[in-house]
């Protein structure tokens, strides 16, 4: 995978909201450095990554094109009659023909692998911050929507965040439903007295509190004490998604890695296709996606660049770039 300094062809705002403790911080982190830090310093307002990854063919996520791309790899190279006047065996070695003098028949080379750099936008999780960080949800193309599968809180907070976000964020703001902290929990089925199938409400900022009450950032643990468990089922947070107009719902550990590119990439692949769709201006800020022409290449949003921001307490913190 490219690093934050390998060449893109556009830049895309991606935020990471959701509650305190869901791993937000951590996500992103595994993303930007491929590590997972157990104890790293609480966000402040909002911190920077960002990363260079392929959109679009031939790396495409979506399985058509990649179908497609994998049938073109796999047809014959055309083959030459060696005593043809009009299209002579070239030795081994020679370049190929022009592409006037090949045969019709031969697919098309794939397009050049275009390349997006996500930066992303840690928010904090904490109501002191919420103003600061909803200010940040402004010209996101792109969000993943965190919670935490072992402390259903979590879970209910979903609707105020997605409804933050889509009141401040573009109307067609990508969203992806991240449930993190996966290592903590066995495969559904394998658990007993799981949820699923529970008939729980739905995620609702009036809903009652969490059954473990574990604080921000404590994975759920039974009242009993023992491991933390699964507080959401798949099919719960899947109906929910589909629900809410979400784009995907997907269960990750930032501590293994598990499945973190494929939720960051997802959204990647979406904005990529929005572009091709011609949903963007691109000269527009707002939109939250830049080509590199227009970005000049640069520093896109201004990433890199350290905000500081004063708490509650009146102490100031420094966004920092993760990478
Ligand atoms: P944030 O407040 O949403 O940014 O959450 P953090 O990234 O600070 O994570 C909160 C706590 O959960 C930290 O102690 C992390 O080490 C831990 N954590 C985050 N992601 C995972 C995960 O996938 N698995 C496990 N076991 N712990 C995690």
């Amino acid at each position: 995978m490219s690093s934050s300094s390998a060449p893109w062809d556009y830049i895309a705002k991606l935020v990471c909201i959701g509650d305190s403790g869901c791993g937000k911080s951590s996500l992103t982190i595994r993303l930007c450095e491929g590590r997972f830090v157990t104890h790293h310093d609480v966000t402040i307002g909002v911190e920077f990554g960002s990363r260079v990854v392929p959109v679009g063919p031939p790396y495409s996520l979506d399985a058509a094109a990649s179908q497609q791309q994998q049938q073109q790899q796999q047809q014959p190279p055309p083959i030459l009659d060696a005593t043809s006047q009009s299209s002579p065996a070239s030795p081994k070695g020679l370049p190929s023909p022009p592409l006037a003098s090949r045969d019709k028949s031969s697919p098309p080379p794939p397009p050049p692998q275009k390349h997006m750099k996500l930066s992303l936008w840690d928010t904090a999780g904490q109501e002191t911050y919420k103003s600061v960080t909803r200010s940040y949800f402004r010209g996101a193309s792109g969000a993943l929507l965190v919670f935490d599968l072992t402390r259903r809180s979590t879970f209910q907070h979903v609707t105020d965040w997605l409804n933050d976000l889509r009141q401040i964020a573009e109307p067609d703001i990508v969203v992806v439903l991240v449930g993190n902290k996966a290592d903590l929990v066995p495969p559904e089925g394998e658990e007993e007295g799981q949820t699923q199938g529970d008939a729980r409400a739905q995620p609702s900022s009036s809903s009652p509190p969490p059954p473990t009450g574990a604080g921000p950032g404590t994975p759920g643990k039974p009242a009993g004490g023992g491991p933390p468990r699964r507080e959401v089922s798949r099919a719960e947070a899947e109906a929910w998604a589909r629900q809410n107009g979400i784009l995907e719902y997907i269960e990750t550990s930032a501590k293994s890695g598990e499945n973190v590119e494929r939720a960051f990439m997802h959204v990647a692949e979406r904005i990529f296709q929005n572009i091709q769709a011609g949903k963007y201006d691109l000269n527009d800020r707002r939109s939250g996606v830049k080509s590199a022409g227009a970005a000049g290449g640069g520093g896109g949003f201004g990433a890199q660049q350290p905000v500081r921001l004063t708490t509650a307490k009146g102490q100031q913190g420094t966004a920092r770039a993760c990478c």
